[in-house]
């Protein structure tokens, strides 16, 4: 995989800094049951990089000190980390609002008939990739069968509630485009995604999330070998809207890795920028917790320090902006 940092860093994209803090979100792993082409963190079944247990008691001890609303669970798969129950469970003990970031086809693996039941039980909120309502779309971004087995997973949360109009438990979709363009505008295309999947396929949902890809990782290093790097980043900044500066997500959120660090979002813990949290290189959850005062410190304290930023945050910004909850 290409080192994607040398051709991001010389950058004009303007300083930002924190706001208040509400979002813990946290990458469990790269472990995954796919391999799709977009995939930003190089996910895929080999991968042996999980969070253990030591961080997920740490995390545990994080939310139950530091009165964060939402826990947003990434991956991989989220769901194949051993810990996942006990992380879930902790937190909806604590009413910390949970959204796991779902890839649709975990839920029929083997091994995971409990998944669906356990989501809805704990009335955790899912956010699900389905980068298009036509079959061959999906397979071609995701692999061969994942849209059927997608579908099939959709129908299994439906059938809990999950998605449907009188029902609390909330289902939202993600889209990403399949090659370099900006996503379309989020309301239409919810709109057209409403009315075929439910015309199609019987399915229902609440939001639709499009989602900018970014130029790291494995689709970063496609478009360099495609020779589309330099066409992709013209895009993305010759879109820039200030107006979406203030929104990026990196503003309310810290991401932590799978052995445990602090980062200022998903994507800069990709690249291995480390929060320049506190003055500190590199910030362990264990030095956040040992920290006197840390609800102080997580929502008030950490307002108005600087994020770490270089030309891939763009992508964030780019048309009608980008970030895990879709436009901004
Ligand atoms: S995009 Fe999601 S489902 Fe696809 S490989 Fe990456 S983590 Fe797995
Ligand atoms: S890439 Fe990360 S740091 Fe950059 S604007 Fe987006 S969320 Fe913020």
């Amino acid at each position: 995989m290409r080192d994607m940092l040398p051709l991001l860093k010389k950058t004009n994209f303007p300083a930002i800094k924190r706001a208040r803090m509400n979002t813990l979100q946290v990458n469990l792993g790269y472990l995954c049951n796919q391999t799709c082409f977009h995939c930003h963190v190089n996910a895929g079944p080999k991968r042996k990089e999980i969070m253990d247990e030591a961080n997920i008691n740490l995390l545990i001890q994080l939310m139950e000190i530091s009165g964060i609303k939402t826990l947003d669970l990434t991956g991989g798969a989220p769901e194949m980390n051993p810990y996942f129950r006990k992380l879930v469970l902790a937190a909806r003990k604590l009413k910390i609002n949970v959204i796991d970031r779902c890839n649709l086809t975990i839920l029929s693996e083997d091994g995971y008939e409990w998944l669906a039941d356990f989501l809805a039980d704990n009335q955790v909120e899912v956010a699900a990739s389905l980068p298009c309502y036509l079959e061959d779309n999906v397979d071609a971004q995701r692999g061969d069968g994942v849209f059927q087995t997608s579908i099939a997973g959709i129908h299994k949360l439906n059938s809990l509630g999950y998605g449907m109009e009188d029902n609390k438990l909330t289902l939202n979709l993600v889209y990403n485009p399949q090659g370099i363009s900006l996503p379309p505008s989020q309301v239409e295309l919810e709109s057209a995604y409403k009315k075929e999947l439910l015309a199609r396929y019987d399915i229902h949902f609440n939001e639709l999330f499009t989602i900018t890809n970014q130029p790291i990782a494995r689709f970063g290093s496609t478009l360099v070998t495609k020779g589309l790097f330099d066409e992709y980043m013209t895009l993305l900044k010759d879109n820039f809207q200030q107006a979406n500066v203030k929104g990026v997500m990196c503003r309310t959120l810290i991401s932590i890795d799978w052995q445990g660090y602090v980062y200022d979002c998903d994507f800069n813990q990709m690249l291995g920028l480390h929060a320049p949290i506190e003055g500190e290189d590199k910030l362990h959850i264990a030095q956040l917790i040992a920290q006197e005062e840390l609800e102080q410190t997580l929502h008030q304290g950490l307002a108005g320090q600087p994020i770490t930023i270089m030309d891939h945050c763009y992508a964030c910004t780019a048309g009608q902006g980008s970030s895990c909850g879709g436009a901004l």
